[in-house]
């Protein structure tokens, strides 16, 4: 069986392919889709429905599309579903960071949990999957390695941030190593 993975993102899809044993992922590069998908939902359930959508009626392919957000507990679950783009259009993670940081100055209730929301699309069905890492959002950044929120995010019951993890323990405990996980089993069983 042969499965599209919505991302632009190549590293994305090339982790999950690797945990699938007996389906292919074929990446939006795969089957010649080069257009912005529409990520104009207010929800992240909506945004990863969207994205599948995109595919589904396009290119009439089985999918699946992904959609993650920081949900801090003191700011009402912002910046959630704007994560990408909290500190301006550009998804600039230094920017999106500093502004998390100040806006958090003096703010002593520190939760905070990143979501990732998959929706898979398949012979006509929708699924839903759901990844949660609980976590807290440190006064200052803390290690290199990761990517967007990771220096300033530390999970619940370790001491370090997700930008101190190699990549393999992050995905054991991460948001979207949780919802991918749901979705590997999900598909090795059908
Ligand atoms: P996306 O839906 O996976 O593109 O994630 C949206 C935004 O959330 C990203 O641009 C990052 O700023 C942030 N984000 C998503 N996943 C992670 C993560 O694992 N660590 C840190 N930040 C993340």
């Amino acid at each position: 069986m042969k499965i599209v993975f919505a991302t632009h993102n190549r590293n994305k899809a090339e982790e999950v392919a690797a945990l699938l044993s007996q389906i292919e992922i074929l990446s939006l590069s795969d089957i010649n889709c080069h257009e912005d998908i529409p990520e104009t939902s207010e929800t992240l359930e909506g945004n990863a429905i969207l994205k599948a959508n995109h595919i589904t009626e396009n290119y009439k392919l089985n999918c699946f599309a992904d959609d993650t957000g920081l949900e801090v507990a003191a700011l009402d679950g912002a910046p959630g579903v704007y994560s990408a783009r909290y500190a301006g259009p550009d998804n600039d993670a230094s920017a999106n960071m500093e502004k998390l940081l100040s806006t958090m100055k003096g703010v002593d209730n520190r939760n905070a949990r990143f979501r990732t929301v998959i929706a898979l699309h398949i012979d006509g069905n929708q699924y839903l999957f759901e990844g949660v890492c609980e976590g807290i959002i440190l006064k200052k950044k803390s290690g290199t390695e990761g990517f967007g929120y990771d220096p300033i995010f530390q999970p619940k019951g370790y001491n370090r941030s997700f930008a101190e993890m190699s990549m393999e323990e992050k995905g054991k405990i991460s948001h979207r190593g949780i919802a991918v996980s749901k979705l590997i089993s999900f598909l090795n069983n059908l």
